[in-house]
């Protein structure tokens, strides 16, 4: 999740979650409602003021809902197409689903981005339908379900322009991706055009702001440029990472001397021997060759001082269930998708069992610098003196 988010609930195993700048597109809805257009729609004119509020917050938390679904749709069929999701968090220009991977052909990547607008649009339809069928006597709640059908038409259409991080961005790029076969193709097209959308706001921005007059417009789709410009150029960024490590193994970079401790060792010479002349944050647990846990500082700041003799690590340890292990002949991505789903430094590289050493940030850093450097790509050639380095 981003930080300063607020998790507020749980659904279908996806933590969903607001980021503080979603309170202000949640006060400012309700506000403009409130102020700007419910007290001057003919059907609802005066009415007490506090009503007017009262319509305005309660179409803002519908607003919410309809994007928490438009992102559930997404999360649910990347779930459904085998792809992990950590949360959901909506944030001041809407929601995002934060998925633990890329999806791996076009088709996936399409259908996931689709759905989207699609459900957009199937709110609206259903807010339609139901306005439709209300008596002409419900005035209030006609004006809660027209603006309900138009939010969810706009959320709906602006998701489709062909922009990075928008839904209609990852569209292009899977269409581009299918006709060439080639991810790194599609992005680079896509960024291409989601760049051509950036200036083509900013332009609008500067108009509005230095023609029309029009500073809050110009000032807020401005900012959307800027955002998706920023996007654009992340994505691009990823891409060239996962091609540049592309054919890397884990047995290219692992550390083979590692550092592993055994569940008998006292705590006091964890730190001093591993922790501290080891240089490292977290070290593998063996026992009988086997791994059997990880020992981490957090664990080991949980005990006392005066404590740490008479511990050992097998008392303070986390158990096997959880971590995050590699294998020597994992893709270095994996790896760096490992890292990045716990937020690790490292991950032990384990063979059949029996650990054979770690894997870590900086070493993937290292080996994607090198590739940069001799402009290397694909799979590193076996040496005929044997060393599997
Ligand atoms: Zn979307």
């Amino acid at each position: 999740m981003l930080g300063n988010s607020i998790r507020l609930f749980r659904v279908a195993g996806i933590d969903v979650g607001v980021h503080v700048s979603w309170l202000v597109i949640f006060a400012l809805v309700t506000w403009s409602l409130a102020v700007g257009v419910f007290p001057v729609q003919d059907t609802l004119k005066g009415l007490p003021e506090w009503e007017y509020w009262l319509l305005g917050a309660i179409t803002a938390l519908l607003l919410f809902t309809s994007v928490i679904v438009h992102e559930l749709a997404h999360s649910l069929v990347a779930k459904s197409r085998g792809l992990g999701v950590r949360s959901i968090t909506l944030f001041i220009f809407g929601g995002v689903s934060n998925l633990e991977g890329e999806a791996r052909n076009p088709s996936t990547e399409f259908i996931i981005a689709i759905v989207g607008p699609l459900t957009s649009f199937a709110i609206a339809a259903v807010a339609y339908l139901v306005d439709a069928a209300l008596p002409a006597s419900a005035a209030a709640l006609d004006a809660v379900l027209s603006y309900l059908v138009y939010i969810n038409l706009v959320l709906g259409a602006f998701n489709l322009i062909p922009g990075f991080p928008l839904d209609g961005g990852r569209v292009f790029r899977s269409i581009v991706w299918n006709a060439t076969g080639s991810m790194r193709r599609g992005t680079e097209v896509a960024v291409f055009v989601s760049n051509l959308v950036s200036w083509t706001l900013f332009l609008i921005a500067a108009w509005l702001i230095l023609v029309d007059g029009n500073l809050f417009n110009g000032i807020w789709l401005g900012a959307i440029g800027w955002f998706l410009q920023n996007a654009a150029n992340a994505q691009l960024q990823q891409v060239r990472v996962e091609q540049r490590l592309r054919g890397a193994r884990v047995a290219d970079v692992v550390e083979p001397d590692t550092t592993v401790v055994t569940p008998d060792l006292p705590v006091v010479t964890l730190v001093e021997d591993s922790f501290m002349r080891g240089n490292r944050r977290a070290v593998p647990v063996v026992a009988d060759g086997r791994l059997v846990g990880m020992v981490t500082v957090g664990d080991v700041k949980e005990v006392p001082r005066d404590r740490w003799a008479a511990t050992t690590v097998g008392e303070v340890m986390g158990g096997r269930d959880g971590v995050i292990t590699v294998r020597s002949g994992d893709t270095l991505q994996r790896a760096l998708e490992a890292l990045a789903k716990g937020d690790f430094e490292q991950v032990p590289v384990v063979d059949d069992g029996r650990v054979v050493g770690v894997v870590t940030r900086a070493d993937i850093v290292r080996q994607l610098q090198l590739r940069e450097a001799f402009d290397f790509e694909g799979a590193m050639p076996r040496s005929a003196t044997g060393s599997a380095r």
